[in-house]
């Protein structure tokens, strides 16, 4: 047997506990090994009957005495007392029958369990009990706890993990000889071992520490490997010219931010080079992307070059086609806009138009990675919302510039820097930290559903003041899920009672979508007070009048999902409000009390990745490869140890295939830390 054995060859595994460790990712001996413990409890401490205290305990003794009776409500109870000289203590198992005919008379036990004071006595209830032997493995020992299920429980797993002990021992090693010198760690295969069955709570420290630094290197070293292939790749020059920035800024209607103007220079810098721009621009909602991409864009544009532009919804193309369109007014840009849609003529056209080059500019959903789009001279692919697309969809649209083109990611769900540093090692990143100048951040409270009165009026006094409102739902329809608001039903209501005075629209996903632009249109007018949404208006949707966002069935969303939504205020420079309102009056969750104390997306994201863990964030749910085990994603100090470390091996070109056990989960790994 060896790592790439199935689990079912190991002994006393069947179909059954096959499937059920099949479910939690375990298919072969390397991922049972690699399953680590939850956690654990110390029995090491042998005590001798005299001297144990009530607490978790564990003695030497002899059994005598077993016996099984019927207590009340028919519980059955085993009876027995254990002795080992030095005293007597009473040992109790519940509805464990089996146990009086299982304990051998006569021979030394080692018993693990909790010594409690129940009625009369001092009892040991339910204890682990085994034959003394060298190599205890669920007591007399730090007996590890392993997430159970139904099919299969702790011990279980302890007695197939000790079945592959010679496995775990026979492990090469998984790191550079280097690194492991360098940093002190012990070998992988020691560390495995003590993982499972700590020899000592030092040596666990030990295993832990060396765990967790091989899974963040191993991360590391996978993007670091990407960036550098990256950048040895040849794409096409997108020159600056001073005067192009000039013309642009000319024509804007404000001053761009010092954070704008840096995160401009940083890609035109990019845009420069032979190896193609591979960055990452992060700014919080309303910090201003459009413009730095619309710059780029122009800088491409003048070049000759084709730019594509991708956005995760319709809505959101359609205003930046408007917003393109006018931003790069000085340099008669013709733009296109790409969507599902439109009529297959009038795709045809466009369709036509974007392979002879007739567009500089094409705007467009998902609907621009279809196969019968091409592209004449396609030099800059930019994503806005970049963490709305899988990287396949990236991928597809940078494939059809039939050359590696310039990419520009663009997020407002700002990646950490902790998984900054790691996962996304590979991508440049530039940052907006900073918001067009007067705006304030909104103010966030949480409102009770019991409490709403309060709130109706203050949507009245925003409405008096010359202002909007949004009123997010989570549904569209009233559904089988009780007390969750819908839109239909809240249109219902709220028009017909106390908002009768007032003009309410509704927008959600199955509206067709000229109906879609009406209702926009119509908010941006003015000509609706009060707009009841889903989350069709979660990314992207820039109407400054909006001041007051109401998000009903708060605790339903996730949190960069709330910021996002409460993004959608706060774009002028007057002061604008975000209630949220949970279905219940119950203790709201963490997510909903952080967005009150906190309008920072990227202290937000950080929070985020605290509760969620990395897989679970970035979408590449399906690859819990992401989700480290060990390590801890917040532990900046030991990402930087070991990306330096990484950072070093790439250096000194090691050929990596002198470890294999390195090799392969690296290979693993680059295919899903990629952006590119
Ligand atoms: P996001 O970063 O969320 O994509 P947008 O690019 O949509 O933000 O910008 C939000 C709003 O701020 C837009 O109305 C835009 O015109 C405006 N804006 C952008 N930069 C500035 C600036 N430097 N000064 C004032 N307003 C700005
Ligand atoms: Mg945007």
């Amino acid at each position: 047997m060896d790592v790439n054995s199935k689990i079912i060859e190991v002994p006393g595994i069947g179909e059954k506990i096959a499937k059920s460790l099949s479910r939690v990712g375990v298919n072969n001996v390397e991922d049972l090994i690699m399953y680590f413990p939850r956690k654990y409890t110390d029995y090491s401490n042998v005590q001798k009957i005299r001297n144990i205290e009530p607490g978790e305990v564990t003695i030497r003794a002899k059994f005598e005495n077993v016996r099984g009776r019927y207590a009340r409500r028919g519980i059955h109870i085993t009876e027995a007392v254990a002795d080992d000289d030095t005293g007597k203590v009473r040992v109790v198992w519940f509805n464990q029958p089996y146990r009086k005919d299982s304990i051998k008379m006569g021979s030394t036990y080692y018993i693990s369990g909790i010594l409690e004071h129940s009625g009369m006595y001092y009892q040991i209830n339910n204890p682990s009990i085994e034959l003394v032997s060298a190599f205890p493995k669920n007591t007399a020992r730090i007996v590890p706890i392993y997430k159970e299920s139904k099919d299969i429980k702790s011990h279980q797993i302890r007695s197939f993990i000790k079945e592959l002990l010679p496995v775990i021992d026979s492990i090469s090693e998984t790191l550079p000889g280097s690194v492991v010198e360098s940093e002190s760690l012990i070998p992988a295969k020691n560390a495995i071992r003590e993982l499972h069955f700590p020899s000592s709570r030092e040596m666990w420290l030990k295993a832990k520490q060396r765990m967790a630094f091989e899974e963040v290197f191993t991360l590391a070293l996978a993007s670091l490997t990407n960036k550098k292939e990256i950048k040895a790749l040849k794409g096409s020059i997108i020159k600056f010219d001073e005067q192009i920035a000039k013309n642009f800024v000319k024509n804007l209607d404000f001053k761009m931010t010092e954070a704008q103007k840096i995160a401009c220079w940083e890609i035109i810098q990019d845009m420069q080079k032979h190896s193609p721009m591979n960055r990452l621009l992060e700014g919080d909602v309303g910090s201003g992307k459009t413009v730095v991409a619309a710059l780029a864009a122009s800088v491409a544009i003048a070049n000759k070059f084709q730019v594509a532009y991708m956005a995760p919804t319709e809505i959101l193309a359609k205003q930046h086609c408007q917003t393109f369109l006018q931003l790069l007014q000085p340099f008669k840009v013709k733009v296109a806009l790409l969507t599902g849609s439109q009529s297959k003529n009038e795709r045809t056209r466009i369709v036509g138009k974007i392979k002879s080059g007739q567009y500089d500019l094409i705007v467009g959903t998902h609907a621009l990675i279809q196969s019968e789009i091409n592209f004449k001279n396609l030099n800059l692919v930019i994503i806005d919302e970049q963490h709305r697309f899988g990287v396949n969809q990236r991928t597809e649209l940078q494939k059809k510039a039939g050359r590696l083109p310039h990419m520009l990611a663009m997020t407002a769900t700002p990646i950490p820097r902790s998984l900054a540093l790691t996962l996304y090692g590979d991508l440049d990143i530039s940052i907006i930290n900073q918001l067009p100048p007067g705006r304030k951040p909104p103010i966030t409270k949480i409102i009770s559903p019991l409490n709403k009165e309060k709130m109706y009026a203050d949507i009245d006094k925003r409405i008096d003041e010359g202002h909007q409102v949004y009123i997010v739902c989570p549904l569209i329809s009233d559904s089988d899920k009780l007390g969750v608001k819908s839109v239909e039903a809240e249109y219902e209501k709220l028009s017909k009672t106390v908002f009768s005075h007032r003009k309410i629209g509704m927008i959600h996903g199955k509206l067709k979508t000229e109906e879609k632009d009406k209702i926009l249109e119509k908010l941006r007018k003015k000509q609706i007070d009060i707009l009841i949404s889903t989350t069709v208006i979660e990314v992207g949707v820039n109407i400054p009048s909006v001041n007051l966002i109401i998000i009903e069935g708060a605790e339903r969303f996730g949190l960069a999902q709330l910021h996002q939504l409460r993004g959608r205020v706060g774009r002028s420079t007057d002061q604008s409000y975000c209630y949220l309102v949970p279905s219940n009056a119950k203790n709201p969750p963490r997510r909903l009390k952080e967005m009150v104390n906190n309008d920072d997306g990227f202290k937000l994201a950080e929070i985020d990745l605290d509760i969620r863990g990395p897989g679970e964030i970035y979408g590449t749910r399906q690859h819990g490869i992401l989700d480290l085990k060990v390590a801890k994603i917040t532990d900046i100090n030991l990402i930087k140890k070991a990306k330096k470390s990484a950072l070093g091996i790439i250096d000194k070109d090691i050929n990596l295939l002198q470890y294999p056990r390195l090799a392969k989960k690296l290979e693993a790994l680059r295919a899903v830390v990629n952006l590119n």
